[in-house]
């Protein structure tokens, strides 16, 4: 039987304006960067993306380069659009990217013109549909005139298969001048996806969120578990189904004495506040909301559909006091 989402779907989601733009976000958005390849049972992949529609999160995250391979995720994703929500695209937000490495030859990475509109179409083929809500450079490309990306952005947007346009990993003074291209050419950069943690602090530093929030572009954050080691699962030794076991983006030699101990620490902190340490690290990034809040959505990733619950529940505390503020920068470090 078909499938059919939750009716209470949109009562516990907080859902926050991107930027100055009409569009809201879901303040968590669900990532198909490490779980969606063919190293995943697809009956996995579907629960988790059900479980993330169920509690109200209706963006999901893609890339070309998604798999592994390169690809599998949006074709595995296209699949669960056709079987589970079938009827329910105009509740969602999909957003693809390109800029990584997707086919040989020179044209099949970067930042070119001829690549990024070409990999769109790929993107739209193997998802199955007629356009994507936002699309994203991936990332800077020094040897390609800024113009030149930012132009191929505007005429994705233009010939109707993307929605927006957005930026990622781009520093402060690179998002100023792409900004700058793309309101000339009268499509504005709606949002800017840096990553961003407890323990990865670059986007204070460089001064990114400053600027986006100058320009009025909204920000989504990417692995705000520093992936996984911001969660209590390496307190005891590191599990045999964890991505720091199957050596995926989390050297467990990051995980030495001195993390851990600075870990359990803020393992501790979360415990008084009745939270889980992934749900105060989700709520950490989202923690200017409402204070001049900067921070429109926190990415998160899931290899199963309980880490999805736990991970909105981060939504119920979101408040920090100084103190706590104070307390966490002194264990938040690498
Ligand atoms: P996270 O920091 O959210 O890490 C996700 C991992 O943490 C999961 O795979 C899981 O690891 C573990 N986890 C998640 N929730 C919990 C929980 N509640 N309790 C315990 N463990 C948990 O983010 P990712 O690094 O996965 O990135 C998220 C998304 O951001 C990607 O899917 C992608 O869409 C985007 N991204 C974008 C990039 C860019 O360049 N623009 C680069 C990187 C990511 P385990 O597998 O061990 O269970």
């Amino acid at each position: 039987a078909q499938w059919t989402p939750a009716d209470d779907r949109y009562q516990t989601m907080t859902y926050n304006r991107c930027g100055r733009s009409g569009l809201k976000l879901p303040a968590v958005s669900l990532g198909l960067w490490h779980n969606f390849g063919e190293d995943m049972p697809h009956r996995t992949k579907r629960a988790i993306c059900r479980k993330a529609f169920d509690l109200g999160i209706t963006h999901f995250d893609l890339a070309n380069n998604y798999g592994p391979p390169p690809g599998a995720a949006e074709t595995a994703f296209g699949e669960i659009l056709r079987t589970d929500f079938a009827g329910y695209r105009d509740e969602m937000v999909i957003s693809t990217k390109a800029g990584y490495g997707m086919w040989p030859g020179p044209y099949g990475e970067w930042s070119s013109r001829k690549y990024l509109l070409s990999s769109l179409d790929q993107s739209l083929k193997r998802l199955g549909l007629d356009y994507v809500d936002i699309f994203y450079s991936h990332r800077f490309d020094p040897e390609t005139p800024l113009e030149e990306t930012m132009g191929a952005l505007d005429q994705a947007v233009r010939s109707g298969k993307a929605l927006y346009a957005g930026l990622s990993s781009y520093n402060s003074q690179r998002t100023r001048e792409a900004a700058a291209i793309l309101k000339d050419l009268g499509t504005p950069c709606l949002i800017h996806q840096p990553s961003y943690s407890m323990i990865n602090r670059w986007v204070e530093e460089d001064g990114l969120l400053d600027t986006v929030s100058d320009l009025g572009i909204g920000t989504i954050v990417f692995s705000p578990l520093a992936p996984g080691m911001l969660t209590s699962k390496y307190l005891g030794g590191i599990p045999e189904d964890s991505r720091a076991a199957q050596g995926k983006s989390l050297r467990p030699s990051f995980l030495n004495e001195r993390t851990i101990e600075n870990i359990r620490a803020l393992d501790t902190i979360a415990k008084r506040r009745s939270q889980t340490l992934a749900q105060m690290a989700i709520a950490w990034v989202l923690r200017a909301q409402g204070s001049g809040g900067r921070v429109t959505t926190a990415l998160i990733g899931a290899s199963r559909p309980e880490q999805v619950e736990d991970s909105v529940g981060a939504l119920k505390n979101p408040h920090f006091s100084a103190e706590e503020l104070a307390e966490i920068d002194q264990y938040a470090r690498e």
